[in-house]
């Protein structure tokens, strides 16, 4: 959705949209399957620029990190944005790291898309190493196996898979 900013004056600006983002947007390799993205949305007016509120709701699919299988796990998140006009000056190193704590965006024009600025929100929602559960065993090292569903025959008997999966680990590190 596109928001034109200069309509907002004193009263905040509430809206509610439904998106269908292609998951190839995402740029995420753990991606796999994508729901509807439901946001809810605020913007009011902070001199200087504008203060944008939201929450997305959705589902997504992801690849485990250990087990690599696909998973599904519901995301509900809230977003903060600070929206500032484009700057046209050059900033000061120090200062663009700090803006980038409160989450500033930059908006060329009149209009927000609200498009781009959900896909980004998107990325963030996928850990750096999606578990299908916490305590995923992952697979065997050796022969493949999903360590999930069976032990294999790698491991000795009274063996722990997480131990020798650990052992496997280090002796790569050696
Ligand atoms: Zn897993
Ligand atoms: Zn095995």
């Amino acid at each position: 959705m596109r928001i034109r900013l200069d309509q907002i004056a004193d009263e905040p600006f509430l809206w509610e949209e439904t998106l269908s983002i292609p998951v190839a947007e995402v740029e995420r390799t753990e991606l796999v399957a994508l729901g509807e993205v439901a946001l809810r949305g605020e913007l009011r007016r902070t001199e200087p620029g504008l203060l944008l509120k939201g929450r997305v709701r959705y589902r997504q699919t992801l690849t485990c990190d250990r087990c690599l299988s696909p998973f599904s796990a519901p995301v509900d998140a809230l977003i903060e944005l600070w929206i500032q006009p484009e700057r046209r000056q050059e900033v000061a190193p120090e200062q663009e790291l700090e803006e980038a704590d409160f989450g500033v965006l930059y908006v060329a024009g009149e209009d927000l898309d609200t498009a781009p600025l959900l896909r980004e929100q998107l990325q963030l929602n996928i850990p750096m190493k999606p578990l299908c559960r916490p305590d995923c065993v992952g697979l065997c090292p050796q022969c493949g196996a999903d360590l999930n569903q069976d032990a294999c025959q790698c491991a000795g008997p009274g063996t722990d898979p997480r131990w020798s999966a650990l052992a496997d680990l280090r002796s790569h590190l050696d």
